[in-house]
């Protein structure tokens, strides 16, 4: 059998090293053709000598010297900086491209990636945040699949194999509420990036462990929800699930819903976007219902946590307002890792944002990048003087 090439855009960070993990438990299917970072060069450096890639990028320009020495004696092609990392996907011999790095900078790789005709799986959520639209229409017409990585759109993309033609009624994402899940507006107030940082189910990178703890992961993937799979905002329910069994639940148009369990494990929804349609057999963790046995379910509180409820609006003013999202949220998370600014003046920030930022109703990708920098400028603005 002929080996999947895959490139790993993000390779050093949390999704990253979990998908090198599920090739090397697969080594007669995949095979590592590009790592990338941006500035852990001695984690590209580990990686790069125990998976031998055909190449490495390093985004950060400063550590390109380093890189390259640390692998003379490989024949790795080492490269640096934003426009090589765009580049690199294009080489014929990949056949699939996750990109797995975070932020607004998964944008231009992605977009290129797909004219390059690679199949995407998709864990960079903030590229369908920002540019849902423009990203749909450039696959659609390269033809290009896009393969969810995020667990809950894992799930939902799970819960549809088998049901083509038949309608989806309502998608139920499911959010485990975060670490600040019980905390009353008083405690929200005062509650530090440490406590941000622990959350209750998950091991991730720190920028989507702050938006979870605020809810914004949840609205993002609202949106994401949206351009995915092709529903209206109306269609879109979250539902707060604290145990994350449930990864998420589709309704069909009988009432019939289909749900897709597992333990909280990114391991299992990045191997079946690379072997999709396929099922591998696998020893991640297995539920156990008998540990497991209270499953609950409760509204979520778009007044304590208003990041969703600015996604929520985001989503429908349309337009650049959730590249504005995006572009402050960015801006404000780094600030609060920063401690800077407090969890609650977060929302203040974005709120404020969205209402300074020029709105472009049937935006060009010359206009997200505008529109990203604009409000990012903005951001910073109202932060200082916070
Ligand atoms: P991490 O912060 O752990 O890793 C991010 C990766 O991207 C690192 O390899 C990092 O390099 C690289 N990177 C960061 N900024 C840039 C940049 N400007 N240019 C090039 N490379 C960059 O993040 P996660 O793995 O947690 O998340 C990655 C993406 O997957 C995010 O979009 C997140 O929302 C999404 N996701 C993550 C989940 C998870 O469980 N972690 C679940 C669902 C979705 P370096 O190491 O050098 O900093
Ligand atoms: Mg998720």
């Amino acid at each position: 059998m002929k080996k999947k090439q895959i490139a790993i855009l993000g390779s050093t960070g949390s999704i990253g090293t979990q998908a090198l993990e599920v090739i090397e438990n697969n080594p007669d299917r995949y095979e590592a053709y590009v790592l990338t970072a941006n500035n852990r060069v001695d984690e590209l450096i580990a990686q790069a000598r125990r998976f031998r890639p055909e190449a490495v990028v390093i985004a950060n320009e400063s550590c390109y010297t380093q890189l390259k020495e640390a692998l003379a004696d490989l024949p790795i092609k080492v490269y640096a900086g934003a426009d090589a990392l765009c580049q690199v996907v294009e080489d014929t011999a990949i056949d699939m491209v996750l990109t797995a790095m975070v932020g607004y900078a998964g944008l231009r790789p992605t977009m290129n990636a797909i004219r390059a005709r690679k199949p995407i799986a998709l864990a960079n959520k903030e590229t369908l945040v920002v540019a849902g639209e423009l990203i749909n229409d450039l696959a659609r017409v390269c033809g290009t699949p896009i393969l969810p990585v995020d667990s809950e759109h894992s799930a939902v993309f799970q819960c549809l194999a088998g049901e083509v033609g038949n309608p989806i009624e309502k998608v139920i994402l499911t959010a485990s509420g975060g670490p600040f899940r019980t905390c009353t507006p008083e405690q929200l107030a005062t509650v530090t990036k440490d406590q941000a940082l622990k959350h209750p189910n998950w091991d991730m990178g720190a920028k989507i462990t702050i938006d979870s703890a605020s809810m914004m992961n949840k609205g993002f993937e609202v949106i994401e929800a949206k351009w995915l799979f092709g529903v209206r905002p109306d269609q879109i329910e979250v539902v707060v699930h604290p145990q994350s069994i449930i990864h998420s639940m589709v309704q069909f148009e009988d009432g019939g819903i289909k749900a897709q369990l597992g333990m909280p494990d990114m391991r299992l929804p990045i191997q079946y976007a690379f072997s999709y349609p396929d099922r591998l057999k696998a020893d991640f963790p297995r539920v156990d219902f008998t540990l497991c046995n209270h499953l609950t379910f409760e509204r979520p509180d778009t007044t304590r946590f208003r990041n969703l409820a600015l996604a929520y609006e985001a989503l429908h003013r349309g337009g650049n307002m959730p590249c504005i999202v995006n572009a402050a949220n960015e801006i404000v998370v780094a600030a609060f890792l920063r401690d800077e600014i407090s969890f609650l003046a977060m929302s203040d920030v974005i709120e404020q944002t969205m209402a300074r930022t020029s709105f472009v109703a049937k935006p060009t990708y010359e206009d997200y990048v505008a529109t990203d920098a604009e409000a990012r400028h903005y951001a910073t603005e109202i932060v200082k003087q916070n």
